[in-house]
C-alpha cells in the first residue's frame, strides 16, 4: 500500500473506533440517565413508512438461511435478472465466512432450492399452503437449533437478572417476568420456542413489554423484547413468504440458486497504533473540537473517560482479524459484475439490519444501491470486501468516502452532546413489521 494508502486505511479505522467508543459511552451516559431520557433525539429509522414486500422477500429468505454458530454468522440474498437465459432469475446467496465448497455452505444453498421448490407450489395453489409454511418453519429452526438455544440462554440470562431483585419490581414487572419465564420453560423445543415466541408478540403482555422498555434506564427489557423478536423472526418469515408467494410466481416459476464465489483471501495489517485515548480523538478530530477528557466528561458523564479507556483496552487485547459482511460482499459482487437486478430494483437481502460500515459502504459504492434497515453498530473489525488495498486505487477511494462520512457523524455526535441530545439507533429486532392477514396468522 503506497503512503495515502496508508493515511486512509489509519483514518478510516481510527474514525471507526471513535465511533465505537462514541456509543458505548453513550449508551453508559443514557444507562446512568446522565441525560434526560426525554432529551435524546431518535434518528428516524429507514424503511418504517414504506416498506417493500419484495426487499422483506429477500431478507426473509435470508433470516431462513442464516443456520450456523449461535447468532453469529449473517446471510445475504439478492436477485439478477438474467436477459441470457430468458428471464431466468438467479438468487445469488453469500454467508460471512463461507468457504464455497464447505459441506455447510452447500446444505445452506440446498435449504434454499427447497424453500424456493415450496414457495413455488404453494405460489401455484389457490390458497397458501400451510402444511408446507410448517414443514418450512420446522426445517429451518432445527437447522439453526444452536443460534435459537443461544437466543433462549440469552433470554434465560436476562430473565434470571430480573428475577434475582424481583422484590424491586412492580406487580405488572413481577407478572411480565412470569409469563416470560412460562414460555422459555414451557417450550423445551426449538420449534415450539420459536412459535410461541412469535405468538408472545401480539400478545398484551408484548405490548406492556415495550412500554415498559421504553421507559428502562437500564436497557434489560429492551434487550429482552430483542430476544424475543428474535426467537419469533423464524415464524415471521415463513409465515410472510408464504403468504406473499404468489405476488412473485412468475420469479419463482423460473429460478436458479447460485453461491456467489466470495473468499477472505487477502490478510491486512493492524492499523497504526490507536489505543491511547487521547492521540486517537485528536488524530481524528480536528484541532478546534475540544476532545479534552474534561469536555467528554462534561458531555457525557464523569466516567465517560474511563468507560472510552476500558473499552480501548478491550479492543486493543482483542485479535485484529478483519471480517468482510455478507451484505457488503454481496454489494462489491453486485458492484463488479453489474448484473441487472430483479424489476431493476437495486435492494440487497440480509438476515440482519446492517451496521453502520455496511450501510456507509452500500452509499459509498456508487452502486445506486437501495438503503437497508440498520442497526448503526460500528464494529471495528470491519472489512472492505474485494481484493487487498494496495491493488485497488478504487478500493482506497471508496474507504476515503466512508471515513470521511464517519468523522462527520462523529463531529455531528459531539455537537449535538453539546447541545444535550444523544442519538439512539435503531433496534435490531425486527427486519419489518409488516404482515398480511391470513388465516395462517393464528395458527
Ligand atoms: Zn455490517
Amino acid at each position: 500500500m503506497d503512503d495515502h494508502g496508508a493515511n486512509v486505511y489509519d483514518h478510516f479505522y481510527r474514525c471507526l473506533t471513535v465511533q465505537h467508543v462514541l456509543q458505548h459511552i453513550r449508551r453508559n451516559a443514557v444507562t446512568n440517565a446522565y441525560i434526560s431520557r426525554s432529551e435524546q433525539k431518535t434518528r428516524e429509522p429507514h424503511l418504517k413508512k414504506e416498506e417493500n414486500l419484495w426487499h422483506i422477500f429477500l431478507d426473509s429468505l435470508s433470516i431462513l438461511c442464516d443456520h450456523k454458530t449461535g447468532g453469529e454468522t449473517v446471510t445475504s440474498i439478492a436477485a439478477e435478472l438474467d436477459h441470457a437465459k430468458k428471464g431466468k432469475t438467479t438468487f445469488w446467496i453469500l454467508m460471512n465466512r463461507q468457504q464455497l465448497e464447505s459441506k455447510s455452505t452447500l446444505r445452506t444453498s440446498d435449504h434454499l432450492k427447497n424453500l424456493m421448490k415450496r414457495l413455488h407450489l404453494s405460489a401455484c395453489a389457490v390458497q397458501a399452503d400451510e402444511p408446507s409454511m410448517f414443514k418450512s418453519f420446522h426445517d429451518s429452526v432445527f437447522k439453526a437449533k444452536d443460534r435459537v438455544n443461544n437466543y433462549r440462554k440469552k433470554l434465560q440470562g436476562r430473565i434470571e437478572a430480573l428475577e434475582r431483585r424481583r422484590t424491586e419490581l412492580s406487580y405488572e414487572e413481577n407478572l411480565l417476568v412470569g409469563a416470560i419465564i412460562t414460555l422459555i420453560d414451557e417450550n423445551k423445543t426449538v420449534e415450539t420456542l420459536c412459535k410461541k415466541a412469535y405468538d408472545f408478540r401480539s400478545t398484551g403482555l408484548m405490548r406492556k413489554l415495550v412500554k415498559r422498555a421504553r421507559k428502562d434506564p437500564t436497557d434489560e427489557w429492551k434487550h429482552i423484547g430483542h430476544f424475543i423478536g428474535r426467537l419469533g423472526a423464524w415464524f415471521k418469515a415463513c409465515l410472510f413468504l408464504f403468504e406473499h408467494a404468489s405476488d412473485f410466481l412468475d420469479i419463482l416459476s423460473n429460478y436458479e440458486v447460485q453461491l456467489v464465489p466470495s473468499e477472505d483471501c487477502t490478510r491486512f495489517t493492524s492499523p497504526q497504533p490507536m489505543w491511547d485515548l487521547e492521540r486517537l480523538l485528536s488524530k481524528t478530530l480536528p484541532t478546534h473540537f475540544d476532545v479534552s477528557k474534561a469536555r467528554l466528561e462534561h458531555l457525557f458523564g464523569q466516567d465517560a473517560w474511563e468507560v472510552a479507556n476500558s473499552r480501548l483496552e478491550e479492543c486493543e487485547a482483542t485479535d485484529w482479524r478483519l471480517k468482510t459482511h455478507a451484505e457488503a460482499s454481496m454489494a462489491y459482487f453486485f458492484f463488479i459484475e453489474d448484473p441487472q437486478f430483479v424489476n431493476d430494483d437495486r435492494y440487497i437481502g440480509c438476515s440482519k439490519p446492517s451496521c453502520m460500515c455496511c450501510e456507509l459502504y452500500l452509499e459509498a459504492l456508487s452502486g445506486n444501491f437501495v438503503q437497508r434497515p440498520r442497526s448503526g453498530n460500528a464494529w471495528i473489525q470491519w472489512r472492505l470486501p474485494g481484493p487487498s488495498l494496495s491493488a485497488s486505487a478504487s478500493a482506497i477511494a471508496t474507504m476515503q468516502r466512508m471515513a470521511d462520512r464517519l468523522q462527520r457523524a462523529i463531529e455531528i455526535e459531539l455537537i449535538s452532546a453539546s447541545k444535550g441530545q444523544v442519538f439512539t439507533h435503531d433496534s435490531s429486532t425486527n427486519i419489518s413489521s409488516v404482515l398480511g392477514r391470513s388465516s395462517m396468522h393464528n395458527q
